[in-house]
């Protein structure tokens, strides 16, 4: 079998950029009222992360809906609830909702509670 050839990381890097560009881009536009253009903003970001194996950053990839492809703007077009250590983002134009659980987070705080609380006897003892 012919070995793969590792993908160089400045194509990741210019790839992050324009995804970065792309989605600010779609965020002026929508507050501009112009829809259309940043569903298409949204669209070419989608398609430079899906060519380049790139991953979307966390920031804005909670910000489109996957299955419409429009730009999210909380409060506006889209609701943010927690829901079973879950976090439901739901696209109000096809009600498609975007689930993250959160259990990790929650457990890392309990167990960094528990630990403050054990230090804190050790000293009182
Ligand atoms: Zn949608």
């Amino acid at each position: 079998m012919a070995k793969r050839r590792k993908k160089p990381k400045w194509i990741d890097n210019i790839a992050k950029e324009r995804i970065n560009i792309l989605f600010s881009l779609a965020q002026k536009e929508y507050s501009n009222n112009n829809i259309k253009r940043s569903t298409r903003y949204v669209e070419l970001a989608r398609k430079i992360s899906l060519k380049y194996n790139t991953k979307i950053p966390d920031n804005w990839n909670r910000r489109y809906c996957k299955k419409c492809y429009k730009f999210l703007q909380f409060g506006k077009n889209s609701k943010v609830r927690l829901v079973n250590s879950e976090v439901h983002i739901t696209c109000l134009e096809c009600n498609n909702a975007i689930k993250i659980p959160y259990l990790k987070e929650k457990k890392a705080k309990r167990r960094a509670k528990y630990e403050q609380y054990t230090k804190e006897k050790r000293v009182n003892e």
